[in-house]
């Protein structure tokens, strides 16, 4: 498998590895990202499940997993990744299993586990140079249980723990360039209304080895206040704003692969959600707004020296 074979919108798998039904809420963009990627990585998947909002997938004797899920608590899923792979490669060495036969080894937590509860099991799993792909759903906050502040929560957004009036009033944590900076095989952002781009990037994930991250942004109505239907319109919101940068790292360098022409200011996106309408009604906040608009610019700003203008 390789990046090429996705040049097109018709080259996309449609296998539906993922069942229909589960009990996630409607609108869900970690399902739509899942579903994708799922699809791309294809049968021979093993998913270890961090506790979360995914765990409600697979709830005895239904599941919606076409191959197998494993479920751990939040801060366990590398240590039952390693566990997985461990076993894989013994029976391999062994012969009683063949190449064949192998799958790949997928944790698949949100961002609570991924950048707060879990992140020092995952750094050890990245230090060991653990084979497996991490695979975070970030709808910046803790989902599962009613939208609880988490590392990843952005500057201003109102949350059940930071219902006061400015919101969240620290920053959203870059787990992106805490997995990069400890040189791992491969780390990259995707969005579920961007399935080519996030295509491309999973099948360059499974043709690596070694400790490999995937940041899904996760747009959610439950937790964000949106009606379930604008789900791909504010995932298209978030990269045309600027707010999610689509980029990848490998070999030691970022790349960014689907770059805003043109910006748009990221009000466009904050109103469409009810977790920054503090920041308009009854009176604008001019300096959160500013604060928000100020840091993609910079961040922005920053990619154009680095990489060139915007292609
Ligand atoms: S709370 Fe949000 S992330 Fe969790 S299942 Fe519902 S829509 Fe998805």
């Amino acid at each position: 498998m390789t990046k090429l074979q996705f040049e097109r919108m018709k080259d996309l798998p449609s296998t539906h590895l993922l069942g229909a039904g589960t009990t996630l809420c409607a609108g869900c963009g970690g399902l739509q990202a899942l579903k994708e990627i799922y699809d791309v990585l294809g049968p021979k998947t093993v998913f270890v499940n961090a506790a979360g909002c995914m765990t409600l997938l697979s709830v005895y004797p239904f599941t919606p997993f076409q191959g197998s899920w494993l479920y751990t608590s939040m801060a366990s899923a590398p240590a039952g990744a390693q566990g997985l792979r461990d076993g894989f490669d013994i029976l391999k060495s062994k012969g009683q299993l063949s190449a064949a036969e192998d799958l790949e080894v997928v944790v698949l937590t949100g961002d609570g586990a991924a950048s707060g509860i879990g992140l020092s099991a995952t750094s050890g799993a990245i230090d060991r140079g653990l084979d497996f792909i991490y695979l975070c759903y970030d709808n910046e906050g803790y989902g599962n249980t009613g939208q609880q502040t988490s590392p990843e929560t952005p500057h201003g957004a109102r949350t059940a723990t930071d219902a006061v009036a400015m919101g969240f009033p620290g920053n959203k944590k870059d787990l992106f360039a805490i997995w990069a900076a400890n040189r791992p095989a491969y780390v990259a952002t995707v969005v579920g209304c961007e399935p080519l781009d996030l295509s491309r990037k999973i099948a360059k994930a499974h043709d690596l080895k070694g400790p490999r991250l995937i940041i899904a942004l996760s747009p959610c109505p439950t937790g964000w206040g949106y009606d379930p239907k604008d789900t791909v319109e504010i995932g298209r919101l978030a990269v045309k704003c600027g707010i999610w940068p689509l980029k990848e790292y490998v070999d030691g360098k970022v790349t960014h692969t689907l770059r805003p022409g043109s910006r748009w200011p990221v009000e466009k996106y904050l109103k469409t959600q009810r977790r920054f309408a503090h920041l308009f009604e009854p009176r604008r906040d001019d300096k959160i707004l500013w604060e928000i608009q100020d840091r993609v610019d910079r961040y922005w700003t920053a990619v154009e020296e680095l990489e060139g203008g915007v292609g």
